[in-house]
């Protein structure tokens, strides 16, 4: 098991290769509907951008929740000379701001820059140590002035890292915005296989590709209140805490390559994670418990809470170094995390009471 080779999913790859910064998710949600025909029975959109795909005719409804968009940057100003400045979509370290090779989002398809500070060479001994501002760096896009500038980049086109899908060793991979295609494709994966499956689940089995979720968990509000259902489970990354100067005291030992990650706590409903473990533990699905004492950063906390309460778990996918442009994921976790998912939907049964 721990040698076994996994293969990225074509869904999986075009997924982390579409861009679908906050607000701007549709090149995400074409691949769920481009990937769900012919599995799901519906695929619904909404007026805020949701996917939701169902499946089955159960009487009890579970919600599967992953977010598809994933952070960026938006156009806030052009100078005199077409530099561009932006304002950031969602968490950025802004250690990582500078340097970089981005696409611009517009109207008519990406336009590439880069994003610009005054060399090394140029600060002194104070600058040098340093993070700048965000209003402190720019984006190039090797235009001569603004003029030339405004014609191709409006304010308020979305922007993205350019970076590249690439496998590390072993099954590792980095990409940018693991957080969280993988999430939305594990909720995908899993009912595609269930749509395979003999076994059917006697929940009707919902999966939504949620929006806006890093700013605040938005899409997944109104999607689990129109989806109304008995259970719901968020998946999203997690942070893997093994790598140098992360104390475990603080953060928790989570391992990438280490399982999925069970989630614990307040925001999560005890029966379900009781449930989880139980489904992990029957099927050989290694798994990491997380302790979250507050109302957690993912779907879960929304869902929890609409209508009158929602039984929710919340699954994750080990990563490290979230929101960057090189975050780093093992395909085994991924794949162990659409398992417990089929396996857990498969669980239940009209007669669960998840009330405590
Ligand atoms: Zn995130």
């Amino acid at each position: 098991m721990a040698n076994q080779h996994f293969e990225m999913d074509e869904f999986l790859l075009e997924l982390l290769r579409s861009r679908s910064p906050t607000g701007t998710e549709q090149e995400a949600g074409r691949l769920v509907e481009k990937y769900m025909s012919g599995y799901a029975d519906t695929i619904l959109r909404d007026n805020i951008g949701n996917r939701i795909a169902y499946l089955g005719d159960g009487k009890k409804i579970l919600m599967l929740a992953g977010h598809m968009d994933e952070i960026g940057f938006l156009v806030s100003y052009i100078d005199d000379d077409g530099y561009i400045f932006f304002q950031q979509l969602g968490g950025h370290d802004n250690v990582m701001l500078s340097g970089r090779r981005v696409q611009i989002l517009t109207k008519n398809g990406p336009v590439y820059g880069v994003t610009g500070k005054r060399a090394v060479h140029l600060m002194d001994a104070k600058e040098r140590k340093e993070v700048p501002e965000t209003h402190q760096v720019w984006i190039d896009i090797g235009v001569k002035g603004r003029e030339e500038a405004e014609k191709l980049v409006k304010i308020g086109d979305p922007v993205v890292y350019d970076t590249i899908v690439h496998m590390l060793s072993g099954n590792r991979c980095t990409a940018r915005a693991f957080d969280d295609k993988a999430g939305c494709y594990c909720v995908f994966e899993a009912m595609r296989r269930l749509a395979r499956a003999e076994s059917k689940p006697a929940y009707k089995v919902v999966s939504v590709a949620t929006t806006q979720e890093e700013i605040g968990t938005r899409g997944a509000w109104p999607a689990a209140y129109a989806v109304n259902p008995h259970v719901g489970l968020a998946v999203d990354v997690d942070h893997a805490t093994d790598f140098p100067s992360c104390d475990k005291r603080k953060f928790g030992g989570i391992k990438l390559g280490g399982g999925v990650v069970i989630s614990r706590g307040p925001n999560i409903n005890p029966k379900v994670f009781e449930r989880l473990v139980g489904c992990a533990e029957d099927n050989n699905i290694p798994y990491q418990v997380s302790a979250e004492p507050r109302p957690t950063g993912t779907d879960a906390r929304i869902i929890q809470m609409v209508r009158g309460g929602v039984a929710t778990g919340l699954l994750g996918i080990p990563l490290r170094y979230m929101h960057t442009p090189a975050e780093v994921a093992d395909l085994s976790d991924i794949e162990n995390c659409v398992k417990l998912i089929e396996s857990f939907a498969l669980s239940l049964s009209e007669n669960d009471d998840f009330t405590y």
